[in-house]
């Protein structure tokens, strides 16, 4: 039988792993749950699997209808914001505004360690609208908007949030291996001595910055680059790196970390990190031959079940939404001690 949730949260809480750190603010805000919803994102639509299954691959079917609202066909192809004198500026509303439109602002991970059942991906259905007509800056000039166009952009955004909040589960994934293999607490330790302390100083640590390497690498594999047309891809691609440069300290270290041998050794630096749950672990932990022990991150299970929405209850979702419907994206687990 295929692992499942239910399954990882019996071991967790028979080890006595379950629930978190006391007094932890977590690096999202809660949504007002007077004024929102949550409701199911159906993977298979918003990818558009149902259709390339009958061999008739039409993505915009099963979407809510996507209206011109809220992109600026104008912009498209405009790229990066710009101030008065046509500089691009760091501090201009517009552009601090369009960077502000960023993983944990617009989209978080719950993990099973710390939620249990309500674990998973949630966005901000507002956000994903946002970023779409952002990434539209950057496709080629004289683009005209369509519906189908639209629905594209509003993929593309969803993915970079999606791909950069499955980094998050993936290192958690790498934690439970840790703690099945020797049988010890690795996860809560990470988190509350490596993961969270850089967050309380309002800087993002290693894992934001290798989040956001993984959502721009992602988007270039299967079967994220199979749904996006070229010019979409590329312009999203090209969104992201001008984006990671606006983001928060720690985050915006990605910049460095885009290519090659930078980027796996800080990859190797975090599985010594979630491993010794210390910042900088000795050299003999970093070094100790990952090469040789590939796919440690990789996802427990495919992550396409427990991806919500965040919906405003006066507007409406703006992916293919699945039957679930909740009022709160649930509370964390305390760890008793
Ligand atoms: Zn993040």
């Amino acid at each position: 039988m295929p692992l499942n949730t239910e399954r990882v949260v019996e071991v967790l809480d028979d080890q006595g792993w379950l629930g978190m750190p006391p007094d932890t603010d977590m690096p999202w805000d809660d949504p007002d749950w007077v004024d929102h919803e949550v409701i199911g994102v159906d993977w298979d639509k918003t990818m558009g699997r149902f259709e390339r299954s009958r061999g008739d691959f039409e993505p915009d079917i099963g979407w809510p209808d996507i209206s011109p609202n809220g992109f600026v066909p104008d912009a498209f192809g405009s790229g990066a914001p710009r101030d008065a004198d046509g500089l691009e500026s760091e501090d201009s509303s517009t552009t601090a505004s369009m960077a502000g439109r960023r993983p944990e602002i617009c989209a978080w991970y719950q993990p099973i360690h710390f939620y249990g059942s309500d674990w998973g991906i949630y966005v901000y259905s507002e956000c994903i609208r946002q970023v779409g007509s952002d990434i539209g800056r950057w496709l080629p000039r004289g683009t005209l908007w369509t519906p189908r166009l639209g629905m594209e952009l509003q993929l593309a955004a969803f993915l970079t949030f999606y791909l950069h909040e499955a980094f998050h589960h993936k290192t958690e994934a790498l934690a439970i291996r840790y703690q099945i293999t020797r049988m010890a607490s690795h996860y809560y330790d990470y988190w509350d001595a490596v993961y969270m302390p850089p967050h309380r100083r309002g800087h993002g640590p290693l894992e934001e910055a290798l989040a956001n390497v993984d959502s721009y690498r992602r988007l270039a594999q299967s079967p994220y680059r199979d749904v996006l047309s070229t010019p979409v891809y590329k312009a999203a691609r090209n969104y992201l790196k001008w984006r990671f440069r606006h983001d928060p300290p720690g985050y915006r270290d990605a910049t460095t970390l885009l290519n090659g041998k930078k980027g796996e050794a800080a990859l190797n630096l975090l599985k010594a990190q979630v491993m010794d749950a210390v910042t900088s672990p000795a050299t003999t932990s970093i070094d100790r031959g990952w090469d040789c022990a590939p796919n440690m991150n990789e996802s427990l299970f495919g992550i396409d079940s427990n991806i919500y929405q965040i919906v405003p209850k006066s507007g409406s979702y703006c992916l293919p939404p699945s039957g679930a419907t909740r009022p709160t994206a649930g509370s964390p687990i305390s760890r008793t001690p």
